[in-house]
Protein backbone atom coordinates (compact mmCIF):
# COMPACT_ATOMS: atom_id res chain seq x y z
CA UNK A 1 0.00 0.00 0.00
CA UNK A 2 1.48 3.30 -0.97
CA UNK A 3 0.11 5.62 1.55
CA UNK A 4 -0.30 9.45 0.85
CA UNK A 5 1.92 12.02 2.56
CA UNK A 6 0.19 13.93 4.97
CA UNK A 7 3.10 15.92 6.58
CA UNK A 8 5.67 15.85 3.65
CA UNK A 9 9.00 14.33 4.14
CA UNK A 10 11.59 15.82 1.73
CA UNK A 11 13.39 13.51 -0.26
CA UNK A 12 17.84 15.53 -0.21
CA UNK A 13 19.72 14.54 -2.75
CA UNK A 14 22.62 12.42 -1.38
CA UNK A 15 25.21 14.34 0.74
CA UNK A 16 28.90 14.17 -0.76
CA UNK A 17 30.71 16.04 1.94
CA UNK A 18 31.51 12.93 5.08
CA UNK A 19 28.82 13.42 7.56
CA UNK A 20 30.71 15.36 10.11
CA UNK A 21 31.30 18.31 7.28
CA UNK A 22 27.82 19.23 6.82
CA UNK A 23 26.54 20.85 3.58
CA UNK A 24 23.74 22.52 5.02
CA UNK A 25 24.18 25.00 8.81
CA UNK A 26 23.78 22.36 11.70
CA UNK A 27 20.32 23.28 13.06
CA UNK A 28 20.54 26.36 16.15
CA UNK A 29 21.03 25.94 18.98
CA UNK A 30 22.91 22.78 18.75
CA UNK A 31 20.62 20.13 18.96
CA UNK A 32 21.25 17.36 22.53
CA UNK A 33 23.46 14.48 21.04
CA UNK A 34 22.12 11.32 21.81
CA UNK A 35 23.72 7.58 20.45
CA UNK A 36 27.61 8.18 18.91
CA UNK A 37 26.47 12.10 18.81
CA UNK A 38 23.28 11.34 17.02
CA UNK A 39 19.49 12.44 17.53
CA UNK A 40 17.58 9.24 18.32
CA UNK A 41 14.10 9.94 16.12
CA UNK A 42 11.27 6.98 16.76
CA UNK A 43 9.90 5.54 13.53
CA UNK A 44 6.75 3.71 13.97
CA UNK A 45 5.84 1.02 11.88
CA UNK A 46 2.20 0.00 12.10
CA UNK A 47 1.58 -3.81 10.75
CA UNK A 48 -1.28 -4.88 9.00
CA UNK A 49 -4.21 -6.39 10.86
CA UNK A 50 -4.13 -9.74 8.72
CA UNK A 51 -0.07 -9.67 9.28
CA UNK A 52 1.82 -12.66 10.47
CA UNK A 53 4.88 -11.33 10.04
CA UNK A 54 7.83 -11.33 12.82
CA UNK A 55 8.56 -8.14 14.28
CA UNK A 56 12.03 -8.07 14.03
CA UNK A 57 11.62 -8.82 10.14
CA UNK A 58 9.46 -5.70 9.59
CA UNK A 59 12.00 -4.06 11.69
CA UNK A 60 14.98 -4.67 9.71
CA UNK A 61 13.20 -4.97 6.52
CA UNK A 62 12.23 -0.99 7.64
CA UNK A 63 16.00 0.03 8.72
CA UNK A 64 17.47 -1.47 5.47
CA UNK A 65 14.81 0.77 3.53
CA UNK A 66 15.76 4.05 6.03
CA UNK A 67 19.72 3.02 5.27
CA UNK A 68 19.37 3.43 1.59
CA UNK A 69 17.04 6.50 1.75
CA UNK A 70 18.95 10.02 1.94
CA UNK A 71 16.03 11.82 3.06
CA UNK A 72 15.19 14.57 5.75
CA UNK A 73 13.70 13.85 9.02
CA UNK A 74 10.43 15.15 9.87
CA UNK A 75 7.08 14.31 11.95
CA UNK A 76 4.69 12.61 9.25
CA UNK A 77 4.15 9.46 7.33
CA UNK A 78 6.50 7.90 4.20
CA UNK A 79 6.14 6.00 1.95
CA UNK A 80 6.04 2.27 1.54
CA UNK A 81 8.72 1.89 -1.11
CA UNK A 82 6.14 -0.12 -3.88
CA UNK A 83 9.18 -2.57 -4.76
CA UNK A 84 9.55 -3.84 -1.66
CA UNK A 85 6.84 -6.87 -1.59
CA UNK A 86 7.52 -7.64 2.20
CA UNK A 87 6.93 -4.18 3.70
CA UNK A 88 3.84 -3.65 1.44
CA UNK A 89 2.84 -7.12 1.78
CA UNK A 90 2.49 -6.47 5.79
CA UNK A 91 2.59 -2.76 6.92
CA UNK A 92 0.05 -0.11 6.94
CA UNK A 93 1.55 2.89 7.83
CA UNK A 94 5.59 3.84 8.88
CA UNK A 95 5.37 7.21 10.62
CA UNK A 96 8.43 9.62 11.59
CA UNK A 97 7.22 10.76 15.24
CA UNK A 98 7.87 12.97 18.04
CA UNK A 99 11.44 14.83 16.42
CA UNK A 100 10.38 17.85 18.62
CA UNK A 101 10.28 15.87 21.77
CA UNK A 102 14.80 15.81 21.50
CA UNK A 103 15.12 19.12 19.15
CA UNK A 104 13.79 21.59 19.79
CA UNK A 105 13.85 24.81 17.49
CA UNK A 106 14.91 22.98 14.34
CA UNK A 107 13.42 23.19 11.11
CA UNK A 108 14.60 19.63 9.52
CA UNK A 109 16.78 16.75 10.59
CA UNK A 110 19.15 15.41 8.09
CA UNK A 111 19.65 11.86 7.72
CA UNK A 112 23.39 11.88 8.19
CA UNK A 113 22.18 13.08 12.33
CA UNK A 114 19.33 10.59 12.78
CA UNK A 115 19.57 7.28 14.77
CA UNK A 116 16.46 6.23 13.34
CA UNK A 117 14.90 3.71 16.07
CA UNK A 118 12.11 1.81 14.52
CA UNK A 119 8.95 0.23 16.33
CA UNK A 120 6.56 -2.26 14.81
CA UNK A 121 3.52 -2.94 16.97
CA UNK A 122 0.14 -4.47 15.40
CA UNK A 123 -2.86 -2.44 16.43
CA UNK A 124 -5.08 -4.92 19.07
CA UNK A 125 -8.63 -4.52 17.57
CA UNK A 126 -10.41 -6.37 20.42
CA UNK A 127 -12.08 -2.88 22.08
CA UNK A 128 -12.92 -2.13 25.27
CA UNK A 129 -13.84 -4.81 27.89
CA UNK A 130 -15.94 -3.01 30.51
CA UNK A 131 -16.84 -4.35 34.16
CA UNK A 132 -20.36 -3.16 35.06
CA UNK A 133 -20.53 -2.22 38.49
CA UNK A 134 -23.42 -4.33 40.62
CA UNK A 135 -25.94 -2.49 40.36
CA UNK A 136 -25.51 -3.46 36.52
CA UNK A 137 -26.14 0.23 35.32
CA UNK A 138 -22.46 2.44 35.21
CA UNK A 139 -19.77 0.69 34.18
CA UNK A 140 -17.06 1.17 36.57
CA UNK A 141 -13.93 0.49 34.88
CA UNK A 142 -13.10 -0.10 31.00
CA UNK A 143 -9.99 -1.65 29.92
CA UNK A 144 -8.27 -2.08 26.39
CA UNK A 145 -5.14 -3.73 25.53
CA UNK A 146 -2.52 -1.28 24.29
CA UNK A 147 -1.54 -0.23 21.32
CA UNK A 148 -5.52 0.06 20.54
CA UNK A 149 -7.06 0.78 17.44
CA UNK A 150 -9.42 3.04 18.90
CA UNK A 151 -6.22 5.28 20.20
CA UNK A 152 -4.49 5.80 16.42
CA UNK A 153 -4.01 9.08 15.88
CA UNK A 154 -5.12 10.34 19.22
CA UNK A 155 -1.73 11.53 20.01
CA UNK A 156 -0.99 13.58 16.98
CA UNK A 157 -4.50 14.96 16.85
CA UNK A 158 -4.04 16.61 20.17
CA UNK A 159 -2.68 20.32 19.52
CA UNK A 160 -0.95 22.23 22.40
CA UNK A 161 1.58 24.75 22.70
CA UNK A 162 4.68 25.09 24.71
CA UNK A 163 5.96 21.39 24.78
CA UNK A 164 3.41 19.89 26.84
CA UNK A 165 3.54 16.55 25.23
CA UNK A 166 6.85 16.46 24.95
CA UNK A 167 7.30 17.00 28.42
CA UNK A 168 5.32 14.37 29.31
CA UNK A 169 6.69 11.68 27.28
CA UNK A 170 9.92 12.65 28.81
CA UNK A 171 8.35 12.70 32.07
CA UNK A 172 7.19 9.12 31.38
CA UNK A 173 10.27 7.75 29.67
CA UNK A 174 12.55 9.09 32.00
CA UNK A 175 10.45 7.23 34.87
CA UNK A 176 10.23 4.15 32.99
CA UNK A 177 13.81 3.85 32.10
CA UNK A 178 15.02 4.18 35.72
CA UNK A 179 12.75 1.82 36.49
CA UNK A 180 13.97 -0.45 33.85
CA UNK A 181 18.14 0.09 35.02
CA UNK A 182 16.99 -0.93 38.67
CA UNK A 183 17.84 2.81 40.11
CA UNK A 184 17.13 3.18 43.92
CA UNK A 185 13.73 4.45 44.68
CA UNK A 186 15.54 5.15 48.61
CA UNK A 187 18.27 7.08 46.97
CA UNK A 188 16.74 8.63 43.78
CA UNK A 189 12.83 8.95 44.83
CA UNK A 190 10.59 9.00 41.54
CA UNK A 191 6.62 8.61 41.83
CA UNK A 192 4.83 7.31 38.19
CA UNK A 193 1.74 9.05 38.80
CA UNK A 194 0.76 12.42 36.54
CA UNK A 195 -2.05 14.59 36.92
CA UNK A 196 -3.53 17.24 34.49
CA UNK A 197 -6.09 19.46 35.47
CA UNK A 198 -7.52 22.16 33.61
CA UNK A 199 -11.14 22.77 32.22
CA UNK A 200 -13.33 20.38 30.72
CA UNK A 201 -13.17 19.48 27.23
CA UNK A 202 -9.50 20.37 26.68
CA UNK A 203 -8.84 17.34 25.78
CA UNK A 204 -6.97 15.54 28.94
CA UNK A 205 -8.36 12.17 29.21
CA UNK A 206 -7.89 12.10 25.37
CA UNK A 207 -4.11 12.77 26.48
CA UNK A 208 -3.67 10.65 29.03
CA UNK A 209 -5.19 7.38 26.21
CA UNK A 210 -2.74 8.89 23.75
CA UNK A 211 0.11 8.90 25.86
CA UNK A 212 -0.11 5.64 27.43
CA UNK A 213 -0.66 3.93 23.79
CA UNK A 214 2.28 6.12 22.61
CA UNK A 215 4.84 4.39 25.23
CA UNK A 216 3.23 1.12 24.88
CA UNK A 217 4.35 1.61 21.29
CA UNK A 218 7.92 3.22 22.61
CA UNK A 219 8.45 0.36 25.11
CA UNK A 220 6.86 -2.82 23.42
CA UNK A 221 10.43 -4.18 23.35
CA UNK A 222 10.75 -3.87 27.16
CA UNK A 223 6.86 -4.84 27.88
CA UNK A 224 5.95 -6.71 24.81
CA UNK A 225 1.86 -6.65 26.73
CA UNK A 226 0.15 -3.45 27.94
CA UNK A 227 -2.93 -2.60 29.06
CA UNK A 228 -5.35 0.68 30.19
CA UNK A 229 -7.41 0.50 32.93
CA UNK A 230 -9.97 3.62 33.12
CA UNK A 231 -11.48 4.39 36.28
CA UNK A 232 -14.40 6.74 36.36
CA UNK A 233 -13.59 8.23 40.12
CA UNK A 234 -17.13 9.86 39.91
CA UNK A 235 -18.59 6.28 39.21
CA UNK A 236 -17.01 4.62 41.98
CA UNK A 237 -18.98 6.48 44.30
CA UNK A 238 -22.34 4.87 43.23
CA UNK A 239 -25.20 5.55 45.26
CA UNK A 240 -24.43 2.60 47.33
CA UNK A 241 -21.58 3.63 49.25
CA UNK A 242 -20.65 -0.25 50.69
CA UNK A 243 -20.41 -1.10 47.13
CA UNK A 244 -17.75 1.09 46.30
CA UNK A 245 -15.80 -0.46 48.90
CA UNK A 246 -16.46 -3.68 46.82
CA UNK A 247 -15.69 -2.04 43.49
CA UNK A 248 -12.75 -0.17 44.50
CA UNK A 249 -11.09 -3.48 46.60
CA UNK A 250 -11.87 -5.53 43.47
CA UNK A 251 -10.76 -3.15 40.75
CA UNK A 252 -7.07 -3.26 42.30
CA UNK A 253 -6.96 -6.89 42.92
CA UNK A 254 -7.42 -6.86 39.12
CA UNK A 255 -4.71 -4.20 38.74
CA UNK A 256 -2.25 -6.00 41.13
CA UNK A 257 -2.68 -9.57 39.24
CA UNK A 258 -1.95 -7.45 36.24
CA UNK A 259 1.82 -5.94 37.41
CA UNK A 260 2.92 -9.19 38.73
CA UNK A 261 3.64 -10.03 35.31
CA UNK A 262 7.18 -8.29 35.22
CA UNK A 263 6.62 -8.16 31.46
CA UNK A 264 3.31 -6.14 31.44
CA UNK A 265 3.04 -2.59 31.55
CA UNK A 266 0.27 -1.07 33.00
CA UNK A 267 -1.26 2.38 33.23
CA UNK A 268 -4.00 3.35 35.01
CA UNK A 269 -6.07 6.55 34.62
CA UNK A 270 -8.09 7.49 37.14
CA UNK A 271 -10.69 10.44 35.96
CA UNK A 272 -12.29 13.27 37.71
CA UNK A 273 -10.29 12.71 40.68
CA UNK A 274 -12.06 16.00 42.19
CA UNK A 275 -14.94 13.58 43.11
CA UNK A 276 -12.89 12.37 45.53
CA UNK A 277 -12.27 15.51 46.99
CA UNK A 278 -15.98 16.50 46.98
CA UNK A 279 -17.15 13.30 48.25
CA UNK A 280 -14.49 13.40 51.74
CA UNK A 281 -15.62 16.97 52.21
CA UNK A 282 -19.16 15.83 51.70
CA UNK A 283 -18.85 13.34 54.71
CA UNK A 284 -16.67 15.85 56.93
CA UNK A 285 -19.95 17.97 56.57
CA UNK A 286 -22.34 14.60 57.29
CA UNK A 287 -24.27 14.76 54.59
CA UNK A 288 -22.93 12.03 52.89
CA UNK A 289 -22.30 8.59 54.91
CA UNK A 290 -18.67 8.56 55.74
CA UNK A 291 -18.46 5.26 54.04
CA UNK A 292 -17.45 7.84 51.64
CA UNK A 293 -14.17 9.01 53.36
CA UNK A 294 -13.38 4.87 53.94
CA UNK A 295 -13.68 4.87 49.89
CA UNK A 296 -11.26 7.54 49.39
CA UNK A 297 -9.11 5.93 51.80
CA UNK A 298 -8.86 2.46 50.54
CA UNK A 299 -8.10 4.19 47.18
CA UNK A 300 -5.55 6.69 48.33
CA UNK A 301 -4.11 3.44 50.15
CA UNK A 302 -4.06 1.10 46.99
CA UNK A 303 -2.62 3.41 44.93
CA UNK A 304 0.24 3.58 47.44
CA UNK A 305 0.55 0.14 47.15
CA UNK A 306 1.03 0.22 43.65
CA UNK A 307 3.51 2.53 43.48
CA UNK A 308 6.08 -0.08 44.62
CA UNK A 309 5.69 -1.96 41.12
CA UNK A 310 8.25 -0.98 38.90
CA UNK A 311 5.78 -1.47 35.39
CA UNK A 312 2.92 0.92 36.42
CA UNK A 313 1.98 4.49 35.67
CA UNK A 314 -0.88 6.15 37.08
CA UNK A 315 -2.76 8.89 35.12
CA UNK A 316 -5.07 11.32 36.76
CA UNK A 317 -7.19 14.29 35.29
CA UNK A 318 -9.64 16.65 37.15
CA UNK A 319 -11.62 19.22 35.97
CA UNK A 320 -11.73 21.47 38.75
CA UNK A 321 -8.14 22.33 40.00
CA UNK A 322 -9.23 23.58 43.23
CA UNK A 323 -11.34 20.94 44.49
CA UNK A 324 -8.29 18.14 43.89
CA UNK A 325 -7.89 16.62 47.03
CA UNK A 326 -4.72 17.36 48.69
CA UNK A 327 -3.45 14.05 49.16
CA UNK A 328 -3.94 13.58 45.79
CA UNK A 329 -2.21 16.59 44.83
CA UNK A 330 0.89 15.48 47.03
CA UNK A 331 1.09 11.87 44.98
CA UNK A 332 1.43 13.28 42.01
CA UNK A 333 4.90 14.19 40.53
CA UNK A 334 4.23 15.99 37.38
CA UNK A 335 0.87 18.40 37.47
CA UNK A 336 0.57 19.81 34.52
CA UNK A 337 -2.42 22.79 33.94
CA UNK A 338 -3.99 22.34 30.73
CA UNK A 339 -5.50 25.25 29.34
CA UNK A 340 -7.91 26.30 26.59
CA UNK A 341 -6.30 26.12 22.96
CA UNK A 342 -4.30 29.76 22.29
CA UNK A 343 -4.64 31.06 18.67
CA UNK A 344 -1.77 28.77 16.88
CA UNK A 345 -3.54 25.82 18.81
CA UNK A 346 -6.81 26.73 17.91
CA UNK A 347 -5.58 27.70 14.40
CA UNK A 348 -4.23 23.76 13.93
CA UNK A 349 -7.08 22.37 14.72
CA UNK A 350 -9.39 23.94 12.43
CA UNK A 351 -6.81 23.50 9.78
CA UNK A 352 -6.87 19.56 10.56
CA UNK A 353 -10.64 19.55 10.68
CA UNK A 354 -10.37 21.48 7.20
CA UNK A 355 -8.20 19.19 6.04
CA UNK A 356 -10.49 16.43 6.79
CA UNK A 357 -13.64 17.92 5.02
CA UNK A 358 -11.50 18.38 1.69
CA UNK A 359 -9.76 14.65 1.87
CA UNK A 360 -13.36 13.60 2.41
CA UNK A 361 -15.01 15.18 -0.55
CA UNK A 362 -17.49 17.83 1.49
CA UNK A 363 -15.83 20.66 0.74
CA UNK A 364 -13.90 20.60 -2.79
CA UNK A 365 -11.45 23.19 -3.93
CA UNK A 366 -8.99 22.83 -6.83
CA UNK A 367 -6.79 25.59 -5.92
CA UNK A 368 -5.90 24.52 -2.59
CA UNK A 369 -5.53 20.35 -2.81
CA UNK A 370 -3.16 18.40 -4.29
CA UNK A 371 -4.67 15.21 -4.97
CA UNK A 372 -5.86 14.57 -1.24
CA UNK A 373 -3.43 16.51 0.50
CA UNK A 374 -4.41 20.19 1.78
CA UNK A 375 -2.04 23.06 0.87
CA UNK A 376 -3.02 25.54 3.68
CA UNK A 377 0.19 26.43 5.44
CA UNK A 378 0.99 25.68 9.53
CA UNK A 379 0.41 28.88 11.82
CA UNK A 380 4.03 29.23 11.75
CA UNK A 381 4.39 29.44 7.95
CA UNK A 382 1.43 31.43 7.82
CA UNK A 383 3.15 34.01 9.62
CA UNK A 384 6.10 33.85 7.75
CA UNK A 385 4.21 34.70 4.47
CA UNK A 386 2.17 37.31 5.30
CA UNK A 387 5.46 39.25 5.76
CA UNK A 388 7.09 37.87 2.53
CA UNK A 389 6.42 39.23 -1.39
CA UNK A 390 4.57 35.81 -2.32
CA UNK A 391 3.54 34.80 -5.90
CA UNK A 392 0.28 35.11 -7.46
CA UNK A 393 -1.07 31.48 -7.52
CA UNK A 394 -0.49 31.75 -3.59
CA UNK A 395 -2.92 34.42 -2.75
CA UNK A 396 -6.18 32.33 -2.55
CA UNK A 397 -4.20 30.38 -0.31
CA UNK A 398 -3.02 33.09 1.19
CA UNK A 399 -6.56 34.38 1.67
CA UNK A 400 -8.09 31.14 2.73
CA UNK A 401 -5.43 30.98 5.66
CA UNK A 402 -6.22 34.05 6.80
CA UNK A 403 -9.57 33.36 6.56
CA UNK A 404 -9.03 30.46 8.81
CA UNK A 405 -6.86 32.67 11.12
CA UNK A 406 -9.79 35.22 11.45
CA UNK A 407 -12.04 31.93 12.37
CA UNK A 408 -9.78 30.80 14.95
CA UNK A 409 -9.91 33.84 16.32
CA UNK A 410 -12.93 34.35 16.64
CA UNK A 411 -13.05 30.82 18.24
CA UNK A 412 -11.34 32.16 21.49
CA UNK A 413 -12.61 30.89 24.86
CA UNK A 414 -13.89 27.87 22.98
CA UNK A 415 -12.62 24.40 24.51
CA UNK A 416 -11.24 22.12 22.24
CA UNK A 417 -14.17 20.02 22.13
CA UNK A 418 -16.57 22.57 21.14
CA UNK A 419 -13.57 23.31 18.72
CA UNK A 420 -13.67 19.93 17.04
CA UNK A 421 -16.91 19.73 16.70
CA UNK A 422 -17.69 23.48 15.10
CA UNK A 423 -17.10 22.18 11.65
CA UNK A 424 -20.38 19.75 11.89
CA UNK A 425 -21.93 22.07 13.49
CA UNK A 426 -21.65 24.87 11.03
CA UNK A 427 -22.01 22.19 7.61
CA UNK A 428 -25.51 21.90 9.07
CA UNK A 429 -25.99 25.42 9.58
CA UNK A 430 -25.25 25.93 5.75
CA UNK A 431 -28.15 26.83 3.31
CA UNK A 432 -26.86 24.75 0.71
CA UNK A 433 -24.46 21.84 1.98
CA UNK A 434 -23.72 20.22 -1.14
CA UNK A 435 -20.45 20.99 -2.94
CA UNK A 436 -19.43 23.76 -0.27
CA UNK A 437 -16.44 25.41 -0.86
CA UNK A 438 -13.66 26.20 1.99
CA UNK A 439 -14.11 30.59 1.49
CA UNK A 440 -17.88 30.50 2.06
CA UNK A 441 -17.87 27.50 4.74
CA UNK A 442 -15.23 29.00 6.76
CA UNK A 443 -17.48 31.94 6.49
CA UNK A 444 -20.39 30.44 8.01
CA UNK A 445 -17.78 29.25 10.49
CA UNK A 446 -16.87 32.51 12.46
CA UNK A 447 -20.70 33.24 12.37
CA UNK A 448 -21.35 29.60 14.08
CA UNK A 449 -18.70 29.98 16.32
CA UNK A 450 -19.79 33.38 17.70
CA UNK A 451 -23.25 31.79 18.26
CA UNK A 452 -21.43 29.26 20.36
CA UNK A 453 -19.58 31.74 22.24
CA UNK A 454 -22.08 33.60 23.22
CA UNK A 455 -23.74 30.83 24.50
CA UNK A 456 -21.12 29.18 26.73
P1 LIG B 1 -11.27 16.58 29.01
O1 LIG B 1 -10.84 15.25 29.56
O2 LIG B 1 -10.28 17.67 29.28
O3 LIG B 1 -12.66 16.97 29.38
P2 LIG B 1 -11.42 15.20 26.50
O4 LIG B 1 -10.17 14.40 26.50
O5 LIG B 1 -12.68 14.51 26.81
O6 LIG B 1 -11.25 16.46 27.43
O7 LIG B 1 -11.50 15.95 25.07
C1 LIG B 1 -12.56 15.77 24.18
C2 LIG B 1 -12.12 15.97 22.74
O8 LIG B 1 -11.85 17.35 22.48
C3 LIG B 1 -10.83 15.26 22.38
O9 LIG B 1 -11.03 13.94 22.03
C4 LIG B 1 -10.38 16.07 21.18
O10 LIG B 1 -11.04 15.65 20.02
C5 LIG B 1 -10.85 17.47 21.49
N1 LIG B 1 -9.76 18.32 22.02
C6 LIG B 1 -9.71 18.86 23.24
N2 LIG B 1 -8.59 19.60 23.38
C7 LIG B 1 -7.90 19.49 22.22
C8 LIG B 1 -6.64 20.00 21.76
N3 LIG B 1 -5.87 20.77 22.51
N4 LIG B 1 -6.27 19.68 20.51
C9 LIG B 1 -7.04 18.92 19.73
N5 LIG B 1 -8.21 18.40 20.11
C10 LIG B 1 -8.66 18.68 21.34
Amino acid sequence: TVLQQDAVVFETPAVTSPPHQPTSPSPSPPPPLFNEDKIVVSVEVSLKPASTARIDDVRSAVERMLEKRSMSYADGPITVPLDDSFLVENVQRICICDTDVWVENRDILLFWQVKPVVQVFQLSEEGPCEELSNDGQLASFNEWILPAKEFDGMWESLIYESGLKQRLLRYAASALLFTEKGVNPFLVSWNRIILLHGPPGTGKTSLCKALAQKLSIRFSSRYPQCQLIEVNAHSLFSKWFSESGKLVAKLFSKIQEMVEEENNLVFVLIDEVESLAAARKAALSGSEPSDSIRVVNALLTQMDKLKSSPNVIILTTSNITAAIDIAFVDRADIKAYVGPPTLQARYEILRSCLSELLRTGILSNSQIQDGDNLCLPSFTSLKQQNNTTIIPEAVALLTLSNQLLEAAKACEGLSGRSLRKLPFLTHAALANPFGCEPGKFLHKMIETATRERSEI
